[in-house]
């Protein structure tokens, strides 16, 4: 790689060391696969996903640290403030190479204006969830989540299936890209409103998106076509979602379920009806203010068309974007009247411990992961619906950098599959080390009160206390590399989150840190949920016995 400014990233494959240990060749890597530009989705301007979310400050700060993690020590830590290498200190073997904070703000000023501002001066970055904490894995990271997701609206709503039925969606990015193929592997129609062609295209690359249409009558043909002949189908819409879906409503086109991925957290990265692809990043730039206020006013059309489909019948729901906020500062009232996908859907696997589980095979081969998914089949042979998403996803999933797994794993399982994973790469049955790591989207790394803790049972749905306590007990536990993130997901001021990674090297020592780390993270959402007051988190503490010294009898 050359020493110029702005370069092409791509991660090291292979076997061959530049770090001076695996611990530490595994953050570089994963650091620089987060910029390959076949995983993020601006890699020019170090933005990964998630409207700005990035994986370095700025291009100076994205050289020092790989420097600085190619020379790091066995018992040295690296501090990341907001994207920028700041310090390198002499800790531990156990303790976590690379510790990380990003987009952290005091309450009073947690807010956009004042995040921007302070990103204008080069102080400091958004890191969204993964984007900042080098641990994103491309469209596939967000896309077993959105299966399971539908899969539940499915369970709710249509026997099981979604054969047969529409899902209206909007947003074709980084995250939102997996809604078409989620879609069509619950068997269900998929239409996609994305304003950005490129970003349509890109989903048919990678087989997220069945086809494009760049018009609203043959897009709608072609849906109702596959939905009464009961087949599969994903189809892109070019257009604005805050133009299109009040016209499908007004069409009264046969809609039985919605939602949305648009960036909708940040309303610079959601496109004001009126305004062209083109003119977006410089007119967001130049006129931030009126750029909120006219994409708040799209949001609350966009928002009041959904309640229109809701009160015609459909399921609808609020996919984490924060749509229904932001439709409400602009002035839409009903903005709420639809449920996020947390409550609606995902909090009972957050009760047992689950959430998305995730890892990356350090050599770039293919072949580690496939042998990864039959291990991950041996281990848990009782659960059928794993074994369905293990198979389609090793058929169906197109690598993005290098090649990765998620599935959804609880607590007493995460560390089983950590722990296997690492004896299969002291045995040499991998070619290299694996990555173990997750989403902050998880049981017990978050609060963000419009998503993973909207309407918990005992109202602590803003303690940010938990996602604190998550990173510490991962630090104390041995993880690799440990984050705390402001306003992921949702946008400034909303959300409090906190990831970890760990290794498997294949080392004695590594197997004992993924038996701690591995058990007490998840451990963290069963401890939440059970002092929220559900019953189920509580069946699973006394049946797993996790230790909580007040809990709920
Ligand atoms: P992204 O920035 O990569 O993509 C957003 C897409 O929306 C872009 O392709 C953009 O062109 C399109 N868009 C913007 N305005 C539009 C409009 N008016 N009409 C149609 N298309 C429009 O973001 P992403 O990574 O895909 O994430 C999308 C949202 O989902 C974010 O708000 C993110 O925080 C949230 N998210 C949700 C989850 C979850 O689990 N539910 C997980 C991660 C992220």
């Amino acid at each position: 790689m050359v020493q110029a400014d702005r370069v092409t990233v791509r991660a090291d494959r292979g076997t061959q060391l530049t770090a001076q240990n695996w611990q530490t060749e595994a953050a570089l890597r994963m650091f620089h696969n987060n910029l390959d530009p076949a995983v993020a989705e601006r890699p020019e301007d170090l933005v990964v996903y998630g409207g700005t979310g990035k994986a370095a400050r700025d291009w100076p700060s994205f050289h020092a640290i790989s420097r600085e993690l190619a020379a790091l020590k066995e018992d040295e830590t690296l501090l990341v403030q907001s994207g920028r290498p700041v310090g390198v200190m002499r800790t531990h073997e156990w303790a976590p190479r690379v510790l990380i904070a990003n987009s952290n703000l005091v309450p009073d000023w947690a807010n956009w204006p004042e995040f921007r501002r302070l990103e204008a001066e080069g102080l400091t970055m958004y890191g969204q969830m993964t984007a900042g904490s080098w641990i994103y894995i491309g469209t596939q990271g967000i896309l077993q989540g959105t299966y399971e997701t539908f899969a539940a609206v499915a369970r709710k709503r249509f026997n099981g299936t979604l054969k047969g039925t529409l899902t209206v969606t909007a947003g074709l990015g980084g995250m939102g890209g997996a809604q078409p193929l989620a879609v069509t592997m619950n068997e269900g129609v998929a239409l996609c409103i994305e304003v950005d062609r490129q970003r349509a295209e890109r989903r048919v690359e990678t087989r997220y998106l069945d086809e494009i249409a760049d018009d609203i009558d043959d897009a709608i043909a072609r849906c109702l076509k596959a939905k009464s002949e009961g087949r599969a189908l994903s189809v892109g819409l070019i257009g604005n979602a805050a133009e299109v879906l009040p016209e499908l409503l007004r069409r009264e086109v046969p809609v039985d379920v919605v939602t949305d991925q648009t960036s909708a957290h940040d309303p610079l990265a959601y496109l004001p009806k009126g305004v062209s692809v083109e003119d977006w990043h410089d007119y967001a730039a130049k006129k931030p203010d009126e750029f909120t206020d006219r994409s708040r006013e799209s949001m609350a059309d966009h928002v009041e068309a959904m309640v229109g489909f809701q009160d015609r019948g459909a399921e609808v729901f609020d996919y984490g974007n924060s749509i229904r906020g932001e439709a409400k500062l602009g002035g839409y009232e009903r903005a709420f009247d639809f449920p996020g996908f947390v409550p609606a859907y995902i909090r009972p696997l957050f009760c047992e411990g689950k959430g998305p589980f995730r890892w990356a095979a350090l050599s770039g081969d293919p072949a580690d992961i496939a042998k990864t998914d039959a291990a991950i089949l041996e281990l848990f042979p009782e659960n059928e619906q794993l074994a369905r998403w293990i198979k389609m996803a090793g058929e169906r999933v197109e690598f993005q950098g290098l090649p990765a797994r998620i599935c959804w794993l609880g607590y007493g399982e995460r560390h089983l599959a950590g722990l296997k994973f690492n004896e299969m790469v002291a045995s040499g049955e991998l070619s290299a080390p694996i990555v173990i790591g997750r989403d902050h989207l998880d049981c017990g790394s978050v609060a963000s009160p419009y998503r993973e803790t909207e309407a918990m049972a005992d109202g602590s749905d803003a303690i940010a206390d938990w996602p604190l306590l998550n990173a510490l007990v991962n630090t104390a536990s041995g993880a690799t590399w440990v984050s705390i993130h402001h306003g992921g997901g949702v946008g400034i001021g909303r959300s409090i989150h906190a990831g970890q990674v760990t290794v498997a090297d294949g080392t004695e020592l590594a197997a004992r840190k993924i038996e701690r780390v591995l058990t007490n993270d998840p451990g963290m959402g069963v401890i939440r949920h059970v002092d929220a007051g559900y019953p189920e988190a509580s069946a699973v503490a006394a049946a797993k016995g996790v230790h909580i010294p007040m809990a709920h009898n």
